[in-house]
């Protein structure tokens, strides 16, 4: 899908409203896409790894058809914006990292931004939140491919998205979790929460 300004207004639709995170996620797709399959021709299906869980998972999800619910998206919320796009038969990859987020006006921007979450915000300051927000989608888009991301390809990423639906049982809250999701714990299947849970208790790193 081309990044057209039809385009745009209908993930902005999907979304909700135009966000400098849905933006990055965007032109993180776009890039990716033309790096993959420039004629765009393959027939390879494509899997994403997300390492943020912010707006521009929305752009992702609907401009490559990716989703958590097809698990061709996986979401690793590390806070970055940092993707992983894998062409899963070849196992071609491209790791799309954002290069730079200063955004002018960003100490006013985080004040306002309190003061609406503490109902604190007049008019006026909802206004200027929207015109700063407005700026820095702006600013985005002025911005090349280059000087926005990192770009790599490679051909050693594993395909990162496992499509296992076996359930086991935790063995010790006894909730059943998706078996690539359980750890083995010196024999026995305990989910991620418990493990960590084990692993404060027994103040040993063992467990991590
Ligand atoms: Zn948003
Ligand atoms: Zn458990």
């Amino acid at each position: 899908m081309l990044l057209t300004n039809v385009n745009l207004k209908r993930i902005s639709d999907f979304h909700g409203h135009v966000c400098p995170n849905l933006v990055i996620g965007c032109r993180a797709c776009q890039l990716a896409l033309d790096t993959l399959d420039p004629d765009q021709t393959s027939q390879e299906t494509l899997s994403v790894i997300a390492e943020n869980q912010t707006s521009a998972i929305d752009a992702i999800q609907y401009m490559t058809g990716c989703t958590l619910g097809n698990q061709h998206l996986r979401v690793r919320d590390l806070g970055k914006h940092k993707y992983i796009f894998v062409f899963n038969q070849s196992n071609r990859a491209v790791i799309v990292n954002l290069k730079q987020m200063e955004f002018s006006g960003e100490s006013t921007y985080f004040v306002l931004e309190r003061k609406l979450r503490d109902n604190q915000a007049t008019m006026e300051d909802i206004h200027k939140i929207q015109s700063l927000l407005d700026q820095w989608v702006s600013w985005l888009f002025s911005l090349s491919d280059q000087e926005l991301f990192h770009v790599a390809e490679t051909t050693s990423i594993p395909p990162g998205i496992n499509l296992s639906s076996r359930y086991v049982r935790c063995s010790h809250c006894q909730d059943l979790v998706e078996d690539s999701k359980a750890e083995n714990i010196h024999g026995v299947l305990v989910c991620y929460p418990c493990s960590r849970l084990l692993s404060c208790k027994s103040g040993s790193s063992a467990w991590q």
